[in-house]
């Protein structure tokens, strides 16, 4: 199972937007996907037309080891795409695990025991590099980084690198970072060209190709409860997930193609 965690402790940078649409393009390529929402916000949870009420098993439980993955998981309208939903018991999860001495691997020891009925786990996370996001990139082999296309674009960016390095010298050797997408980019506005043009100087190859567009079909699916990529497969947002899904897949660990 590849496990990818979807992270920068900005919010608003579409990191949800990212997660939900990569995790539609790779189903529909015939890959078993698992998505865990992991930010107390719940927005994929919302986004993939979970409604509250149906999310009694959530990250949370499976964190606290209430309950069990298979217990925990919500299939979605999306065929191959399966949730583990988030509550905003979540945010409460950051301070009760710090007295477990296993606070850091919680999740990974959840997908290790049970992860296999999955080819590949995307995990949305929190707007912070607390406790969530070190358990998702300590059960992540890779770190996909959506970075936004605006003014401050690489602000921060040095701390996640940081954090990323921190887990893997500490807890996980084989974390890398799988690649950097831009989001939200408007080719109308100078500064977003200026600006991706500024990232591709600093990072260079680990940024994908690929640019995801600012695109209004992408920001209103998630209040209809679909992704854009079944809301609107046609939109220029919606294109752009389906090229950097491939662009991902040519990344990823061979093993996870669909057969
Ligand atoms: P994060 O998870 O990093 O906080 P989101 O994916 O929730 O970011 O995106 C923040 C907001 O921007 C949301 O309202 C979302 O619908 C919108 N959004 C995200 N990506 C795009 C895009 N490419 N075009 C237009 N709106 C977008
Ligand atoms: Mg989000």
């Amino acid at each position: 199972m590849i496990r990818i965690a979807v992270a920068n402790q900005k919010g608003g940078v579409g990191k949800t937007t990212t997660a939900i649409n990569l995790a539609t393009a790779l189903a529909a390529t015939g890959l078993r996907v698992l998505l865990i929402d992991l930010d107390p916000q719940g927005n994929a949870s919302t986004g993939l037309g979970v409604v509250h009420g149906d999310r009694q098993r959530s990250s949370y439980e499976l964190l606290n080891g209430s309950c069990s993955l298979s217990e925990a998981v919500i299939p979605t309208r999306v065929p191959r795409l399966d949730l583990i939903a988030a509550t905003v018991d979540l945010s409460g999860a950051e301070i009760e695990l710090v007295e477990l001495e296993d606070r850091t691997h919680r999740l990974n020891d959840v997908l290790e025991k049970e992860g296999a009925r999955w080819d590949v786990c995307l995990i949305d996370c929190p707007p912070s590099l607390g406790l969530l996001t070190v358990n998702a990139l300590v059960a992540s082999q890779s770190v996909l980084v959506p970075l936004q296309a605006e003014f401050f674009a690489l602000e921060g960016l040095s701390q996640l690198l940081q954090t990323v390095e921190r887990v893997r010298a500490r807890f996980n050797p084989q974390l890398s970072i799988l690649g950097v997408a831009l989001t939200m980019f408007d080719r109308r506005n100078n500064l977003s060209t200026q600006v991706a043009e500024d990232v591709r100087a600093c990072l260079g190859k680990v940024v994908f190709d690929t640019v995801i567009p600012r695109n209004v079909r992408l920001s209103e699916a998630p209040s209809h409860g679909v992704p854009g990529l079944i809301y609107d497969h046609r939109c220029s947002g919606s294109e752009a997930y389906m090229a950097l899904a491939r662009e991902l897949i040519d990344r990823m660990p061979k093993e996870a193609e669909a057969a």
